[in-house]
């Protein structure tokens, strides 16, 4: 045991700051921002740093170059902070920081997420208050602040006063000097740290720090000098927890909004100790935009506060100072993040007098995702580990949920091109033998993203799913359901479009249909051999075809004409018509030289459509000898069927993720399909 804690206690102090509690002479001070002037950067400049610190990389998607920051890759590996499938939209918000960081504007402004609920705003939010924690421990993005010696004052209780609100030493300078020095701290910055902004250290200090630096002038009679020796210069680790520098804010309900809170009040013991309620000695620092400085304040729901105090922000973001009640003006330096949702967006946006506010925001839009695959690793990401409790989730399960959402939350495009579609494309799945102008598409839709359903929803419904769970295996038609079954009771669900999300559910179910046909198919007609053979059979054929030759058959030694039916019944599987035929088969011949030139060996089942069609070929050539409705039925006692279902689960297993029971489960389903299509056949 004391061992144990030994361990624990040298593994923190190997990992605290090193000098954390270091008292630092201010002359010292001067000369650690000479040899690193980044230390005195504003809160908008350390946390642009902060987020380009994690690093960049770039990637092309639909023809466009994308940037991605990898601060948003849950950096902390703390779980599910991940954020999938925004990279525009981050980089807005990045770019927003970038300008603030250069002076260009977004600095004096609010900056406000916006999007639907259940998007990644508050995540977004959570990240950078964690992030500038972290980075305020490193070298890179450490910062300091100072506290007063006025010990040899009797009437100073308390002896050592840091700064309420833990500014910046610099602003110990009177400001006509401070320009001085920051001429030659800006050129250091510019040579040896390739600076892409300009650092400056406005405003004056905050009232309690004037206070003691005009009674020391009086008291060493004006001598700057003799007056700094009362200086401690201290680090400053950035803290939500410890309120240093980090703040979140909610507003109340509107009867119990305290502006006090915002901006800090009256202390009345220290009234009482100092004599008067105008004593910047005997007023609390402690309003959150006090709390935010140097760092970041982060604000829930902004928008539901009430006008009056809006008026606040506005001036900490315009003018960076907050104007208590009976008190000086106070010089703020914090980025001002806030978030909102559609409908208090649109009354604020509405309300003629809250037009100045309007104004002074900066809006960024984090709309929903809109990718099937990014949906979908928002659910992997939260149903891994012991939320899973050792279940199995079934193929497919994740991603038909993620597919219905985003369905939810598309415009449908009208014309030749179907909303399913339209998913497929966004996803980076083309349209078989079609070309569509992805970017017109995206044009058109401009609320797309801003409404439909949340993921929210969706784990919540695939929660309960696992509540439920008797089998141990999670399978995406009983998510389904779950998703349609209690569209009516979840009060966040929008009436009017009830009955919208059950026709997309249908459209999810025939997709899933397909796809779980598909791999049945794949199981039950899979014999390696067979496949060779008829892969074969067509690749002869079509390089007659195309080099307009006769194919020798194998027994008779006789030449034939190429077989254009069997090619045909082959390229019918996979959708190629008449006019296409010729496209495909020197697609084919294109892959087989291709292939050659690059001295490979080629099997037919390596190329995907090709492999589809002979699957599908294979399948229609059996399917009709396999007694379906008995497997179906499960009344079966023939040891061969037993013997050949068995033999399919374990390909389902091994090839495609399945378990034992939702395998069975499948082959039923795919089964039934079957069933019901040779049923529809023999009444025709
Ligand atoms: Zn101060
Ligand atoms: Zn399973």
């Amino acid at each position: 045991m004391v061992h144990a804690v030994r361990e624990i206690a040298l593994k923190l102090k190997k990992e605290q700051v090193r000098d954390k509690y270091k008292a630092i002479r201010f002359d010292e001070y001067l000369e650690m921002i000479r040899e690193d002037p980044r230390l005195i950067r504003s809160s908008y400049q350390r946390l642009y740093d902060m987020i380009i610190s994690h690093g960049t990389h770039s990637y092309k998607r639909d023809g466009k170059e994308i940037t991605h920051y990898r601060f948003f890759d849950d950096p902390f590996g703390e779980g599910e902070d991940a954020i999938y499938g925004i990279d525009e939209a981050l980089k807005n918000v990045v770019d927003i920081f970038e300008g603030a960081a250069k002076g260009l504007g977004p600095d004096r402004r609010i900056i406000l997420l916006h999007g639907p609920v259940a998007t990644a705003k508050s995540t977004i939010g959570r990240l950078l208050r964690r992030g500038l924690e972290e980075y305020s421990r490193t070298d890179d993005g450490r910062l300091y602040t100072f506290e007063w010696d006025v010990s040899n004052f009797n009437d100073e209780p308390l002896g050592i006063v840091p700064c309420p609100i833990f500014e910046e030493p610099l602003k110990l300078f009177p400001q006509v000097d401070r320009r001085e020095l920051l001429v030659s701290l800006n050129q250091i910055f510019k040579e040896q740290y390739q600076a892409q902004y300009e650092l400056d250290v406005e405003g004056e200090l905050c009232p309690k720090c004037r206070f003691y630096f005009n009674r020391l002038m009086k008291h060493y009679d004006d001598d700057l000098e003799s007056i700094l020796k009362h200086i401690t210069v201290r680090r400053l680790m950035l803290s939500e927890p410890d309120r240093r520098g980090i703040a979140t804010f909610e507003p109340k309900d509107k009867k119990n909004q305290d502006e006090e809170e915002l901006t800090g009040g009256m202390n009345w013991r220290l009234v009482q100790v100092y004599g008067s309620d105008s004593d910047p000695r005997a007023f609390n620092y402690d309003g959150e935009l006090c709390v935010a400085n140097r760092g970041l304040f982060d604000g829930e729901e902004l928008l539901k506060l009430q006008e009056e105090f809006l008026y606040d922000f506005l001036h900490a973001t315009q003018e960076h100072v907050i104007k208590p009640k009976k008190n000086p003006r106070i010089c703020i330096d914090t980025v001002i993040l806030g978030r909102t949702n559609n409908p208090e967006y649109k009354r604020v946006k509405a309300n003629e007098k809250m037009e100045a506010f309007n104004d002074r925001t900066r809006k960024v839009d984090i709309p929903y995702v809109l990718r099937k695959s990014d949906e979908r690793k928002i659910y992997e990401k939260f149903f891994q580990g012991p939320r899973v409790g050792g279940k199995h989730i079934a193929p497919h399960t994740l991603e038909m949920a993620a597919l219905w959402a985003i369905l939810t939350r598309m415009e449908d495009p009208g014309g030749d091109v179907t909303l399913l579609q339209k998913a497929k494309l966004y996803d980076g799945e083309s349209i078989p033998n079609r070309t569509v102008d992805l970017q017109k598409l995206r044009e058109e839709a401009r609320e797309e993203g801003f409404f439909g359903v949340s993921p929210r929803y969706v784990i919540d419904m695939i929660s309960k799913a696992f509540v439920n769970d008797r089998e141990g295996c999670i399978n995406p038609y009983r998510v389904l359901a779950m998703l349609e079954d209690n569209l009516r009771h979840n009060s966040a669900m929008d009436e009017n479009h009830l009955d919208e999300y059950k026709e997309l559910l249908e459209i999810v179910r025939d997709e899933l249909s397909e796809i779980s046909q598909e791999e049945v198919r794949r199981v039950i007609s899979h014999d390696p051999r067979e496949l060779q053979e008829v892969g074969q059979k067509f690749l002869d054929h079509v390089m007659a075809y195309l080099n307009d030759e006769k194919v020798e058959d194998k027994y008779t030694g006789e030449e034939k004409e190429p077989d254009e039916e069997f090619m045909r019944t082959m390229e019918k599987q996979i959708g190629i018509t008449e006019a296409q035929k010729d496209d495909f088969r020197q697609e084919i011949a294109n892959w087989i030289s291709e292939r050659a030139r690059k001295g490979e060996s080629f099997n037919p089942e390596d190329n995907d459509r090709l492999r589809r069609a002979m699957e599908k070929k294979l399948w229609e050539d059996k399917k009709h000898n396999i007694n379906f409705s008995a497997m179906v039925s499960d009344k079966s006692t023939d040891p061969e069927h037993k013997r050949r279902k068995g033999s399919w689960i374990e390909r389902l297993k091994s090839e495609f993720g399945y378990c034992d029971v939702c395998a069975e489960n499948v082959i039923d389903h795919a089964g039934a399909e079957v069933a019901r299509e040779e049923l529809q056949r023999r009444e025709r």
